[in-house]
């Protein structure tokens, strides 16, 4: 149905664009006509308006006539394979006959594989319909480049799977403990213990879903609301702060060293939870007792450099590649542990490219790990005890 009315609309567009064309080339053919002897190389005729439209639009066009002669093709329908050395591909003229024998409208999806290795495939989808209902001779494809909402769709349904796969854990778990929890009601000791792993499987959910949530509004097309001036070193204070009966816990030291005075344009909440994330993580993925350090710097005059560098179990470089997927985890087990839903990372990941900025990650296995955000200096403004040494 949809491409039904897809195709009635690239119909009624095509149709309303000529009509258009057909007014509007009246009066720009008298104007046209005045200014031709200034230059060599003007639009003076219906034909070379009709020939520049078509082949600067942005859909495939291709005539073919009955004897799979190419009559008319545009530049697009070339890039997108449906012409190839002058004759229509294959699977096109097959529908074309199709279109031929019944005069009726048909659609294909063409799949064109990459030309090179690891590249997505190209998703070409036609309208293949009579060029005239009055003149059987002809048929015209129309084609549009459709790979990208092909990718949109797959990565949504994939998206829906893993949420879907990531919820259930918690819930099964939630529910065997509950039955735990009513068979074992006369031991005080098994319920302490079964209503505390309860509570931290329902936690783990809320986060999940909190975080879910924000990683769809930061995945949405808007641009972020709140974008303010804000100094880093106030940013990078409240997301070790946050962190502060973690690190604690873990009896890790968080020393913080950021150069003063270092103002980007962003959304508050956003960078400190982004900052937070690097840090919660530098802790959990450290031994205990093992330093973690964070540092904010100027890079090239035009880049603030924030720094969390831990000395931990450091990500293998298979894994560098993988760890801003979300739901991605090298240690299913160890992020179960410390309550992590493998979403932390692809939420850094979103916040710094909603900021126009960029992540790094650099990392050794048994040595540890330095996550680097990279984001544009809004200015850097000059510090009062400098001025008073000045
Ligand atoms: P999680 O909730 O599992 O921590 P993240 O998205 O924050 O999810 O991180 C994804 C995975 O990347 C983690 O499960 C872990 O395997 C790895 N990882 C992240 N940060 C570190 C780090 N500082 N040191 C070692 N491994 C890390």
């Amino acid at each position: 149905m949809f491409n039904v009315i897809i195709a009635a609309l690239i119909g009624a567009a095509a149709m309303a664009a000529v009509l258009i064309l057909g007014g509007v080339v009246g009066g720009v053919y008298q104007k046209v006509k005045k200014r031709r002897a200034d230059a060599d190389n003007s639009v003076t005729t219906m034909a070379q308006v009709l020939h520049l439209a078509i082949q600067g639009s942005p859909t495939g066009v291709v005539v073919v006539d009955i004897s799979r002669d190419i009559i008319l093709s545009n530049s697009q329908a070339h890039k997108l394979g449906l012409v190839y050395e002058r004759r229509l591909n294959d699977v096109g003229w097959e529908v074309a006959t199709k279109v031929f024998d019944t005069q009726e409208e048909q659609e294909l999806t063409l799949v064109l594989p990459a030309r090179r290795s690891g590249a997505p495939d190209t998703i070409v989808r036609c309208q293949v319909a009579p060029l005239s209902l009055v003149d059987n001779r002809f048929v015209v494809l129309y084609a549009t480049d459709e790979s990208e909402l092909a990718r949109m769709e797959a990565a949504r349904r994939d998206f829906v799977a893993n949420v879907s796969h990531e919820l259930k854990t918690p819930v099964g778990a939630m529910s065997l403990l509950v039955e735990a929890l009513s068979e074992a009601s006369d031991d005080p000791g098994a319920v302490k213990h079964f209503s505390e792993s309860l509570q931290r499987e329902s936690k783990r959910m809320s986060t999940m879903i909190t975080e879910l949530i924000s990683l769809s509004k930061l995945q949405g097309a808007e641009p972020l609301p709140d974008m303010e001036p804000l100094d880093i070193e106030e940013i990078v204070t409240a997301a070790v702060r946050r962190n502060s009966m973690l690190s604690e816990q873990a009896g890790i030291e968080v020393n913080v060293d950021c150069q003063p005075g270092l103002v980007v344009k962003g959304d508050r909440s956003l960078l400190v939870a982004a900052v937070s994330n690097l840090v919660t993580n530098a802790i959990n993925y450290s031994p205990e007792a093992t330093p973690v350090s964070v540092t904010a710097v100027m890079e090239d005059n035009d880049t603030v450099a924030i720094r969390v560098t831990d000395r931990g179990i450091g990500i293998s470089v298979a894994n560098q590649k993988r760890v801003f997927e979300r739901f991605f985890r090298a240690d299913k087990a160890r992020s179960r542990a410390t309550g992590g839903t493998g979403l932390g990372l692809a939420i850094v990941k979103h916040v710094v490219a909603n900021h126009k900025g960029a992540i790094k990650l650099w990392s050794r296995p048994g040595t540890g790990s330095t996550f680097t955000i990279e984001l544009p200096l809004l200015e850097k403004q000059d510090q009062p005890s400098k001025k008073a040494e000045d």
